[in-house]
């Protein structure tokens, strides 16, 4: 196997006296998509808050393209190009959809016309948004606002992309539609790091998995292992 382009070793955070992740392995290789399933407070957000600084790890090494960036601060590591999808579909709901998605290149150094052609490359990939260029994001269905905050980390033309529960609260063609869609833009090449609890479509689109239990990765393989292991269709899968 090539080298990871994003490695994490001997992970640990804590809350307090709650050890929420413990000596997590995990590594996402360049131009896939790699999940990490679990169920309610198995610690997977906390491992990509951890991954992302923005909390404090008690232990663990981070490894981004060859580089230690164990130490480096959030607003670094997004420079850096490991930036994520705004949770809960928190898209400021008072701008329009283009806002919304310039903000996402705030960060970026490069000149207004790259921008500009990014944007056009959205407005591509999200048709819908598109309709909706000049409309409030508040406005939008939740389906179209987690679009909208995938587009706005795109945006920022992220190295790898960090999700947290994409599917939450959605319905379920709207989540196929979501997946579909982290799926076309995975195929452009881009590495994606997928946190899920809809466990099924999850490790479906992911050529690397791993589960998570009480903090600690219990099994891990590539999605197609997983989906066909039993402890996971007992305990993930309704048996
Ligand atoms: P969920 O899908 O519900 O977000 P999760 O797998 O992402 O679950 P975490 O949110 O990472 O799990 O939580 C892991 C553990 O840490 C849980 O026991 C949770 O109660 C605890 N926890 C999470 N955030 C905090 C916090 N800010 N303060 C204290 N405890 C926390």
């Amino acid at each position: 196997m090539s080298a990871a382009l994003l490695s994490v070793s001997g992970l640990s955070v804590n809350y307090g006296h709650i050890e929420a992740v413990r000596a997590v392995d995990l590594s996402l290789q360049a131009g896939q998509i790699t999940t990490l399933v679990g169920a309610n407070g198995a610690g997977k957000s906390t491992t990509l808050l951890a991954l992302s600084g923005l909390v404090p790890k008690a232990a663990g090494k981070v490894m981004f393209d060859g580089h230690d960036v164990s130490a480096l601060p959030a607003h670094k590591l997004v420079a850096a190009g490991l930036v994520q999808v705004a949770e809960g579909r928190a898209t400021l709901t008072t701008l329009t959809v283009r806002e919304n998605l310039e903000l996402g290149a705030y960060t970026r150094r490069d000149g207004a016309a790259a921008r500009a052609s990014d944007l056009e490359r959205m407005f591509t990939l999200f048709p819908r948004l598109k309709e909706r260029e000049n409309g409030l994001a508040g406005n939008l269905s939740g389906g179209e606002q987690q679009m909208l905050a995938i587009g706005r980390a795109l945006m920022a033309r992220p190295r790898v992309l960090l999700l947290d529960e994409p599917s939450m609260g959605l319905a379920p063609i709207v989540v196929q539609g979501i997946f579909r869609t982290l799926r076309e833009i995975n195929a452009g090449g881009l590495t994606i790091f997928l946190v899920e609890q809809n466990v099924r479509q999850a490790l479906k689109i992911a050529e690397r998995a791993y589960v998570l239990e009480n903090g600690h990765v219990v099994l891990q393989g590539s999605g197609r292992e997983l989906l066909d292991e039993p402890r996971v269709q007992e305990a993930y899968l309704g048996g």
